[in-house]
Order: structure tokens, then C-alpha cells, then sequence
């Protein structure tokens, strides 16, 4: 196994939550998890995915004292690890640039995309548009 397949959301957002310096445990994980997604994966999703990351040298194990007669281990990235995680919030990154640019509106007089200021106006038909700025509305109706 040379890399872990990061095939679901969960993965995806486990891998991101790890961190080079400060361990986690898998209970920390879950909690984390369950914040950001409103539903707390179970003990057998996680540990699975902790172990493949394990395994494949994503991540270190630390043993950290026992709680009630079991060992408790934290995790935290490797190099390896750290580089994956970077790789993946380049990519998630782009994935969301995309999906904003998808989202964004156009000025309807020069196109440009609107990240915040916006003059709603009407188009020549009466149908509702938007412009960047006030000059933009004035010159299409100029034209
Ligand atoms: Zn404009």
C-alpha cells in the first residue's frame, strides 16, 4: 500500500483535522468530526482509517497512558503526512474556487465576477441584473 485511498468526505476531512505537532486521539477525531458534520462517524470508521494512515507512514502512533486499564494513543502527521495533507487542502481549495466562480454572478455590463459590491439594476428587457459598480449600470444603458 503506498498511499490511502481517499475516496469520502470523511477521509478527506480526518486527514485535514491531523496535525505534525499536536496528537490527537481517535476520540478527539470523532468529537472534531461530529462539530463540523453535525454526525459522529463511529469508532469503526475511524480507527480503520487511523491505521491505513499508519501503516502506509501518513502518521505516528503515540502511546499516551492508559484511561481505565486501556491504552490511549494519539495521532499526529508525519512528514509524509504533512505533504498529503497540503496536497489535499490545495486541491479542496481549488474544488471550492471552482465551485464559487460557478456560483458567482457576472456584471451584466462587463462581466467581471462579484465577490461583494453589487448594483442591482434591470436590463434593457426590464428582467432583473447586476453590475460591479454604478458606472458599469450607466454604460450599458448608454450604449
Ligand atoms: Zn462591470
Amino acid at each position: 500500500m503506498s498511499q490511502p485511498k481517499l475516496t469520502s468526505l470523511f477521509r478527506i476531512q480526518t486527514l485535514l483535522m491531523l496535525h505534525p505537532k499536536h496528537s490527537k486521539s481517535g476520540y478527539d477525531l470523532a468529537k472534531e468530526l461530529e462539530q463540523l458534520t453535525g454526525k459522529k462517524p463511529s469508532s469503526g470508521k475511524i480507527y480503520p482509517f487511523l491505521h491505513e494512515l499508519k501503516d502506509t507512514g501518513y502518521i505516528i502512533e503515540k502511546e499516551t497512558g492508559d484511561s481505565g486499564g486501556r491504552s490511549k494513543f494519539e495521532y499526529f502527521l508525519t512528514e509524509k503526512g504533512v505533504e498529503l495533507k497540503e496536497e489535499l487542502a490545495e486541491r479542496m481549495a481549488n474544488l471550492l474556487q471552482i465551485r464559487l466562480d460557478q456560483k458567482l454572478d457576472k456584471c451584466h455590463h462587463c462581466g467581471v465576477k462579484l465577490y461583494d459590491s453589487i448594483v442591482e439594476g434591470k436590463d434593457k428587457s426590464g428582467s432583473p441584473v447586476v453590475f460591479c459598480c454604478k458606472h458599469c449600470q450607466a454604460a450599458y444603458f448608454d450604449k
